[in-house]
């Protein structure tokens, strides 16, 4: 079986529903608060995890009880943890503020996750060489990720970037990368594209595959995804679910499809989707994420 690291966030969502967010000075009483972990790094390796696949994150916490629930979240699911350090100020958190029609607010305090730098990967380097797959996103400083990445390609390694939350991508780091898997409007971002159409979608995921990406996997929610390769193109739907929330869906993607990637892309696509749409209909980020055993049984 593969071997896959997981370089990125840890995070605590603190959770809080309302009919709606406040405005400036004001103070108004919202109608429930869950705390759920969350981060992006993390949730990828607890997908990766909770389908049975062997993953190992690299990540830092905060010395507080946040950053003790988390690892215990994270070792709960199958993650190995060993690796992961403690930074000098608190762990990662997420504020979001969800109102009564649905709509989102969030303010990242990413805290112990700027502390993910080049000396911490260095150290560290023999955890890329003994994995097979390499998986980063960007809530942790970007010239780490460009670092590991570059590292991982001389060990001869699998690359998957999730360049979120989006910003413009170093022509290096999208060489280094053998699959880029942003939604849409990541996508935007990293071409400096705007994106009106399909046909917009696939023409900025041309020009991704032209600065070097062997393949480029783009997102689109209840409309599912598609796959721009060197010389192939394919599509696939999302199934028709019934979402609550669409939290952790792309982070559940990926995790799919990195467990499914040595039956090939489409295969490990299909099976991407129907993690990710198990997961919208359920709440929060790790909490959402189904084990093995509910993806077999999930009938779309
Ligand atoms: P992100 O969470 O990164 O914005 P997307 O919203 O594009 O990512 O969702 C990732 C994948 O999750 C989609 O490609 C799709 O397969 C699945 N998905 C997302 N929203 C839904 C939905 N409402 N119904 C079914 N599947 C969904």
């Amino acid at each position: 079986m593969k071997k896959i690291v997981v370089i990125g966030s840890i995070n605590m969502d603190l959770v809080t529903i309302c009919d709606r967010a406040p405005n400036g000075g004001e103070t108004l009483l919202g109608t429930e608060f869950f705390q759920i972990p969350g981060g992006k790094g993390a949730n990828q390796a607890v997908t990766i995890g909770k389908l049975g696949s062997r993953v190992v994150i690299l990540g830092k916490v905060g010395d507080d009880l946040f950053g003790k629930e988390l690892l215990s979240s994270m070792d709960k699911n199958g993650v190995d943890i060993q690796f992961i350090e403690k930074a000098p100020v608190s762990t990662g958190i997420a504020k979001i503020v969800v109102e009564k029609n649905g709509q989102n607010r969030i303010l990242v305090v990413p805290g112990a996750n700027s502390y993910v730098d080049i000396e911490y990967i260095d150290n560290h380097l023999d955890v890329i060489k003994d994995c097979d797959v390499v998986i980063g996103q960007l809530e942790i400083p970007i010239s780490t990720v460009e670092y590991a990445f570059k590292k991982a390609k001389e060990y001869g390694k699998i690359t998957i970037l999730n360049p979120a939350p989006a910003i413009k991508l170093s022509e290096e780091l999208i060489k280094n990368s053998d699959y880029i898997i942003p939604n849409e409007s990541e996508l935007e971002v990293i071409t400096g594209m705007k994106i009106e159409s399909f046909d917009g979608i696939i023409e900025a995921a041309k020009k991704v595959i032209k600065m070097g990406v062997k393949g480029l996997i783009v997102t689109l929610g209840e409309k599912g995804s598609l796959y721009l390769g060197n010389d192939k193109f394919t599509k696939h739907s999302a199934y028709k679910v019934k979402a609550i929330d669409t939290t952790a869906a792309g982070d559940s993607f990926i995790g799919g499809f990195v467990t499914r990637l040595d039956l090939g892309v489409d295969k490990a696509i299909e099976f991407a989707t129907k993690v990710s749409a198990i997961s919208v209909t359920k709440r929060g980020a790790q909490t959402s994420i189904p084990t093995m055993k509910e993806v077999e049984n999930f009938v779309g």
